[in-house]
């Protein structure tokens, strides 16, 4: 969306209008597996966002022609939910829903390893149930969940958060209400184990030293949700005993004496 800078305060005495300071992230909670019949799922919520994510494949590819030879195609579709927005959204896919589609697969295509499943397709479904600015970021976040749960092999989770600038400072993690009034948005994803960017987009103006700032601010966010991110999945897969002895066991393994 268009910045339009106002006279009215979005930051007052250091603190900004849901009570958080510049470099502060909005709550995050992550859910892995909530659908039961897709291949891998995961729900997120940040801040007001709520977005749930569904993984389908590999498996076989519809259309087939679309089937690629020597790795798995990778399609990835954003979807607002009419009731997601304080106006009634259209419900037919907008530009920005198509846009945001091809942003989100370019950002997560990185991390995986198509070429394990030549001629199949993996399939990422992104629903968003209530938005709040950011959407983009929560839906890369949410789906290399969703992905790691289907067991679709990666090279990392990634991992996306924007900082940006308000009244003249650079803060972390935008609202909607930032976003629109705020002088600038900066979306970053990266891949933490390597630090390779998969997303950088910008909507504003900032001079050179306050991208930089804004950048750096918007990776050390990406940092913390990985830790999230990591802890969803341990929470999820992990059990306190320790999973792996228990099932070697459990499949017969060792024969009993
Ligand atoms: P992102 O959600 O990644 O920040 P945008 O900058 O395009 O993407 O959108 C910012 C916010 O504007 C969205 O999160 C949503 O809250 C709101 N928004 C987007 N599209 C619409 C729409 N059609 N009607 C009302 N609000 C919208």
């Amino acid at each position: 969306m268009t910045k339009k800078a106002t006279s009215e305060k979005l930051i007052r005495k250091g603190i900004r209008t849901d009570g958080r300071k510049p470099p502060d992230l909005r709550k995050i909670k992550i859910d892995v597996g909530p659908l039961e019949k897709a291949d891998g799922s995961a729900y997120i919520e940040w801040g007001k966002n709520k977005i749930l994510v569904a993984v389908y494949g590999p498996r076989e590819v519809h259309p087939r022609h679309l089937a690629l030879p020597d790795r798995a195609f990778f399609r990835c579709r954003y979807h607002m939910a009419p009731f997601s927005t304080d106006e009634r959204k259209r419900p037919a896919p907008s530009r920005r829903e198509i846009e945001l589609s091809k942003v989100i697969r370019v950002a997560l295509e990185p991390a995986i390893l198509t070429e394990f499943y030549p001629k199949t397709g993996i399939d990422v479904h992104i629903e968003v149930l209530e938005s709040d600015g950011g959407t983009r970021c929560a839906s890369i976040t949410a789906a290399s969940i969703a992905l790691a749960d289907a067991g679709v092999p990666l090279k990392d989770l990634v991992v996306a958060c924007a900082a940006g600038k308000i009244d003249g400072t650079i803060v972390l993690d935008l609202d909607d209400v930032e976003d629109q009034k705020g002088e600038a948005d900066v979306p970053v994803a990266i891949m933490p184990r390597n630090g390779a960017i998969s997303l950088l987009q910008m909507d504003g103006i900032l001079n050179h030293a306050e991208f930089k700032e804004a950048l750096d601010l918007a990776i050390e966010g990406c940092k913390q949700v990985y830790t999230l991110q990591k802890e969803a999945l341990t929470k999820a897969y992990i059990s306190e005993e320790g999973p792996i002895e228990e099932d070697i066991e459990s499949s017969g393994g060792e024969p009993n004496e």
